[in-house]
């Protein structure tokens, strides 16, 4: 009895949570011409109304003021995320001046006159050290050793095509990196997971400003109910353009609020649902059933359409590790690499696909709230390709 009181109050709160920000969620014009015609009001004056209590009921005395009470119409602060082309020139330039390891190595060999056998040496190992892994850094070098000895380098521009081709092949531009974010009959549903500490929370709000920015309609939903903070972050970044969050309690059963989140979706009949998961790494059997019970009642009212995989690029084999254990979990259909920004090392994006035989899908290029981009072969390449000081 007590379990259905606790749920009913906890529904009550989702759709309290969705119905406000949904109204912020609107544009502003929208909201003004509601205003006129009475509709936004109408909440305000109810509210207006009914403070005052049995008092209201009294006759007005002489030195009552007058019953008016105008309205107060907030309005909403919602910020224009960052259009996708000025937003992609950016972190293209961004991701050439990161000069991480695997960038300067090809640089290095390029720049050299002869290449012997010491060079093809650092060269591998400066592979190695980009987390590029074994398997492509012994396929690169020995096609490259072929190419460079069949085609016969005369200069090193003719070197730099032949390793942006190589390079572009093994990043594999044949896999399908699209978002399956636009709705069907149902709302396209995102699950993003990861463990706690890669950049999730903040890639599902980075997320969120990229499809607003597209003109979607998206709501969040704040599965992660272990870590309030967590459900505070997801729906700061949502306020801040105007998509709203539905959260539970703390401690709440995360596949009911991502029931509660795909049905308020559904409702709302936004484009995109995009659902924030816990990551705690606990017991690989925990996970499974947390996860694998998420997807399995969102799958109730629709079907997921896409399961990203946070991975902080930052964390080497030990990320690839957990990577492998989330994709035994849940069936991921694409991976975001964060903090691909400052002193990460680009082969990850190469080694990752290969393990887990999935496409890296989006970046992440820094901590700034349009700091999120799609992941483009032939762009990153040339990211890599490209001197520090050219890009800046
Ligand atoms: P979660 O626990 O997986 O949800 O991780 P958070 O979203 O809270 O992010 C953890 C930290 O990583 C925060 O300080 C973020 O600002 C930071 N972060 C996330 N993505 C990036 C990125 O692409 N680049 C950098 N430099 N920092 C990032």
């Amino acid at each position: 009895m007590g379990g259905i009181l606790l749920a009913a109050v906890i529904v009550v709160g989702f759709v309290a949570v969705g119905r406000r920000s949904a109204l912020r969620g609107r544009g502003r014009a929208e909201l003004e011409s509601e205003s006129t015609s009475g509709s936004a009001t109408t909440e305000s004056s109810v509210d207006v109304a009914e403070r005052p209590g049995p008092g209201t009921a009294a006759p007005p005395t002489d030195t009552a003021e007058p019953a008016t009470v105008e309205p107060e119409v907030v309005e909403p602060e919602v910020e224009r995320p960052e259009p996708r082309q000025s937003r992609l020139a950016r972190l293209r330039r961004r991701l050439a001046g990161s000069g991480n390891a695997l960038s300067r190595g090809l640089l290095t060999l390029l720049s050299r006159d002869r290449i012997d056998e010491e060079t093809w040496e650092d060269f591998e190992d400066t592979l190695l050290t980009s987390d590029l892994g074994v398997g492509p850094t012994t396929e690169l070098v020995e096609n490259l050793r072929t190419r460079f000895r069949v085609d016969g380098i005369a200069d090193p521009h003719q070197a730099r095509g032949i390793l942006r081709e190589e390079l572009i092949k093994l990043v594999d531009p044949s896999l399908d990196r699209g978002l399956a974010t636009q709705r069907g009959e149902t709302p396209a549903v995102v699950m993003v997971v990861g463990v706690n500490g890669t950049g999730k929370t903040t890639t599902v709000g980075k997320l969120a400003r990229v499809l607003v920015a597209e003109d979607n309609d998206v709501l969040l939903g704040a599965v992660d109910t272990f870590r309030a903070a967590a459900a505070d972050q997801l729906q700061t970044w949502g306020d801040r353009v105007g998509v709203p969050t539905v959260r539970g309690d703390e401690g709440a059963d995360p596949a009911s609020v991502a029931f509660e989140a795909v049905k308020a979706g559904i409702e709302q009949e936004v484009d995109t649902v995009v659902i924030d998961t816990a990551g705690r790494l606990h017991t690989k059997a925990g996970l499974m059933d947390e996860l694998g019970k998420v997807k399995r009642v969102i799958e109730r009212q629709a079907p997921v359409t896409e399961v990203l995989l946070v991975l902080d690029a930052t964390t080497g084999q030990n990320g690839l590790t957990q990577a492998r254990i989330f994709a035994e979990v849940v069936d991921v259909t694409g991976i975001v690499l964060t903090k691909l920004d400052g002193s990460a090392k680009g082969g990850i994006v190469i080694q990752v696909q290969r393990e887990l035989g999935v496409p890296v899908k989006l970046v992440g290029l820094g901590e700034g709230a349009d700091d999120l981009a799609p992941f483009e072969p032939e762009a990153f390449v040339d990211a890599l390709l490209e001197t520090p000081a050219a890009a800046a």
